[in-house]
């Protein structure tokens, strides 16, 4: 696939009303109060936990959760328990598959990972040579190890593996009003811990250990590690790699890589829309995971892309057919409802909102502006939605000039121009325009930030970036504007 021209075809920056619905779609964070009025929502009375005051609902909760906890746990206990008796190939038995699922995923999604704001350190990061599952600079690692996975921080515990497990139990909580994440509720949080994941840790404690050794792969996108099982039934290391056994395993790692290795092409922006919601942690992912796979199904059995990708991921084993691991893949059953959820936000905002905001982090599709709520888009007057007016244009005729549109046109459309610079309405109906939100990239724990500069914005607007600066005050690297105006004809 080559470049897309127009990432933003089919996207807007979502109204007050729309920002509601997204939250609701991908399950974020209710606003408070003091959220609410920022964008010009009246206040709601919060329903509070049920339970907060009555033991009867406490302890209705606390059952619920136990019971469900225990029906999911032992479903996938159920799928993983063979790799406890299991053959063990190497990860260096994988890295050709990671490499395959790799060059799967950026052949598909290049045009917008290209553009996207990034700092140099996390470029550097994705430059790494990925996939290395041997010596001291592996990072493709058996996820069973106990040793490999304390190194990285990401230790094998049983209680773990119980938190993940209650995350799953979203529909019961909501309908408790329990939410006991992302420290919002210390005593919603406590109850969690006391009630139901320590006692369940303790009654579980075997099975919770292996499923954490055993139902996973992980990926932890800081650091660029991926944890996964190279676990073959009725194979020994006798037995070899060359045999169909070996080579059907490994294309069904390429699958599972290719989920993982996707993860790593976040935007480091978009853990600032609610990392809590698993329909943005994973339903995304998997969501893109999907695409890749469609991409390959549709290809005709014998083709040479599908021939180059089995030199990889088997060393060209022979393949006479599409792989069963593409034709017959299937979602993990944990990650189905948040793909549905994610489908419904595609169905309702645009596929388009969703590449933007995963690859470039563009959040302010899904309401977000950085760390906090944006401010969201005025109504549409007729088919034009407005547009952002950036600070450095100063003024009224700079304005006009920018946009060509006579003055007089600009105030009549927006009679708030009329006055002070300092007085001006942040939004403005422009004809033949849309707003372009200018992504700052500021990690945490790094001194680099990335801009977007003209050249990206106009890459995702499909303009070239003459375009771009003739309709935009001269660009100032030191004093960057938080919008772009961008001509749509
Ligand atoms: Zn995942």
């Amino acid at each position: 696939m080559g470049a897309v021209p127009h990432q933003r075809t089919g996207t807007w920056i979502p109204g007050v009303g729309e920002q509601e619905r997204i939250r609701e779609v991908l399950r974020l964070a209710e606003l408070d109060d003091a959220q609410r009025k920022a964008v010009g929502l009246p206040p709601k009375a919060k329903v509070d936990w049920v339970g907060r005051k009555d033991g009867g609902k406490r302890g209705e909760l606390a059952a619920g959760l136990l019971v469900e906890m225990e029906t999911r746990l032992a479903a996938r206990y159920k799928d993983c328990r063979w790799k406890e008796t299991a053959g063990l190939l190497p990860m260096s038995s994988f890295e050709g598959a990671g490499r395959a699922a790799k060059k799967a995923a950026d052949d598909l999604f290049k045009a917008w990972t290209d553009n996207a704001a990034l700092t140099p350190n996390q470029l550097a990061l994705r430059r790494r040579p990925a996939f290395v599952g041997s010596g001291a600079d592996a990072n493709l690692l058996e996820v069973s190890d106990f040793s490999d996975r304390a190194r990285a921080r990401i230790p094998i515990t049983a209680y773990e593996q119980a938190r993940y497990t209650a995350s799953l139990c979203a529909d019961l909580m909501q309908k408790h009003h329990f939410t006991p994440y992302g420290g919002v509720d210390e005593e919603a949080a406590q109850f969690l811990d006391a009630e139901v994941l320590r006692p369940f840790t303790k009654t579980h404690e075997s099975t919770l250990i292996a499923c954490e050794r055993y139902g996973f792969a992980i990926t932890e996108p800081r650091n660029g590690l991926i944890f996964l099982s190279g676990s073959l039934e009725g194979w020994k290391p006798s037995d070899g790699e060359h045999n169909p056994l070996v080579a059907a395993r490994k294309w069904k790692a390429f699958t599972k890589l290719l989920h993982e290795y996707v993860h790593t092409l976040q935007h480091p922006n978009l853990v600032h829309v609610g990392n809590q919601s698993q329909t943005v942690r994973e339903g995304f992912c998997e969501y893109l995971t999907q695409a890749v796979i469609a991409s390959l199904k549709a290809l005709p059995a014998h083709d040479a892309y599908l021939q180059e990708l089995d030199d990889l991921v088997t060393g060209g084993f022979g393949l006479s057919a599409v792989p069963q691991a593409i034709t017959g893949y299937t979602t993990p059953s944990d990650y189905v409802t948040y793909v549905a959820d994610t489908r419904t936000f595609v169905r309702e905002f645009h596929e388009n909102a969703l590449y933007a905001a995963f690859f470039q982090g563009h959040t302010e599709f899904l309401g977000f502006r950085l760390e906090t709520v944006a401010e969201p888009a005025l109504p549409a007057r007729g088919d034009v939605r407005p547009v952002h007016v950036p600070h450095t244009v100063t003024t009224l005729a700079d304005l006009a000039g920018y946009l060509q549109i006579p003055a007089e046109a600009l105030v009549a459309d927006n009679p708030g121009l009329s006055g002070d610079r300092a007085a001006w309405p942040s939004q403005i109906h422009a004809p033949g325009f849309r707003p372009h939100f200018v992504v700052i990239n500021r990690p945490d724990d790094e001194d680099e930030v990335a801009v977007e500069t003209p050249a990206l914005a106009a890459a995702q607007n499909g303009v070239t970036p003459d375009v771009l600066q003739a309709h935009n005050p001269p660009y100032d690297p030191a004093r960057p504007p938080s919008w772009f105006f961008v001509p749509t004809t």
